[in-house]
């Protein structure tokens, strides 16, 4: 039997992965600060423990029931949406805690893998479109984040920072260290189950939460003109896709794992107005945007793993609403 260990699995995108590697019949150990919020885990065993202190990262490496792992997925991270990241506030926080993850698991990885005279587990880091510089991020019609247009880098967050420095860690800890990596760039994900209040969503699950809680002619407010574009990606796409990816052999990215329907802020709204059945008027108020623009670029995702996300923005959005607004009725 497969094993395999999941980082940040009391997460959005962790809880999912447990559930598809459990679906395929694997043993997985989820880790992570909290339990899922939203259903309980699937995972075989659970670990309750804080990834900054190296000392648990060495235990948690190890399975109980023999010496190495066959995958780790390193989802854990200090993430949120515009509100969380852009604001300035948690700057410190962010880049703190997330790099320290990310030397503490490969610097720990390394050691074990020294330790067995074995380089058998592979990695996957679920890296970020947030790291794309924001010179190429100005115009919301045309921005470009192919792979290869990182450099010279300029993100526009120490979120973005964070997630580029941590991308060339594990490439650093390959090369050097022959540690089998597989490097996303992950493009706004969203869908059931994914943070929906208290200040770390993201604008999907925003916009379904107002959208919800919205009467018929209603208005909700949106950050910005709500001209900036963007595109999101379905979970269960976002899962196939990085699970496509762990199982190439040697191709290691980055890769960007993301949609390509672009859309603004603004035709979110409507869709998701849409899907509600209401008429729902926008009020633009100063917030937090991030970049004018941003789009995945999906050419090097189909010529490698041959994949393509399938689901429309509008069928994502439909499952999500219906899951945020059972959420906020039974809240009530
Ligand atoms: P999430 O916040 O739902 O999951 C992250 C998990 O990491 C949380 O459950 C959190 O408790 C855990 N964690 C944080 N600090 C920890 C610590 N010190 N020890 C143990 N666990 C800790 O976020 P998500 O949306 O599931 O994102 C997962 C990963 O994907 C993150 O690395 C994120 O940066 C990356 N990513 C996500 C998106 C997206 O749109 N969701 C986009 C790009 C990249």
């Amino acid at each position: 039997m497969k094993s395999a260990l999941v980082l940040g699995a009391g997460g959005f995108i962790g809880s999912h992965m447990v559930k598809r590697l459990k679906s395929e019949g694997y043993w997985v150990r989820g880790v992570d600060l909290k339990y899922p919020e939203y259903s309980s885990t699937n995972a075989d065993e659970f670990v309750i423990a804080d990834l900054r202190n190296v000392e648990v990262v060495k235990q948690v490496l190890i399975p109980s029931s023999s010496l190495i792992f066959d995958e780790i997925y390193q989802f854990a991270a200090d993430m949120g949406g515009a509100g969380f990241v852009f604001t300035g506030e948690n700057d410190a926080e962010i880049m703190h805690n997330s790099a320290t993850i990310n030397l503490n698991v490969l610097e720990s990885l390394h050691q074990h893998n020294q330790s067995i005279r074995l380089n058998h587990t592979k990695i996957f880091y679920s890296g970020s479109a947030c790291m794309y510089p924001a010179y190429n991020q100005k115009d919301p019609d045309n921005p470009n984040c192919t792979e290869d247009s990182a450099y010279p880098a300029e993100p526009d967050s120490e979120y973005g920072w964070e997630k580029l420095f941590s991308e060339r860690l594990f490439f650093a800890y390959h090369r050097n260290h022959n540690i089998p990596v597989a490097v996303a760039r992950y493009h706004n994900i969203f869908g059931p189950e994914g943070t929906w209040e208290g200040g770390r969503e993201k604008a999907p699950a925003a916009i379904c939460r107002k959208v919800a809680a919205a009467k018929d002619t209603d208005s909700i407010e949106i950050w910005g003109d709500g001209n900036q574009t963007r595109s999101f990606l379905y979970i269960d796409e976002c899962i196939e896709a990085t699970r496509r990816f762990m199982m190439h052999t040697d191709f290691i990215g980055p890769v960007n794992i993301g949609s390509e329907e672009m859309v603004t802020i603004n035709q979110l709204v409507s869709i998701t107005a849409d899907i509600a059945g209401k008429k729902i008027e926008t009020s633009h108020i100063d917030g937090p945007q991030g970049v004018r623009g941003r789009n995945s670029s999906n050419n090097l995702i189909r010529e490698k793993l041959g994949w393509d996300y399938k689901m429309t923005l509008a069928e994502g959005i439909q499952n999500t609403y219906e899951w945020i607004r059972f959420q906020s009725e039974i809240g009530k």
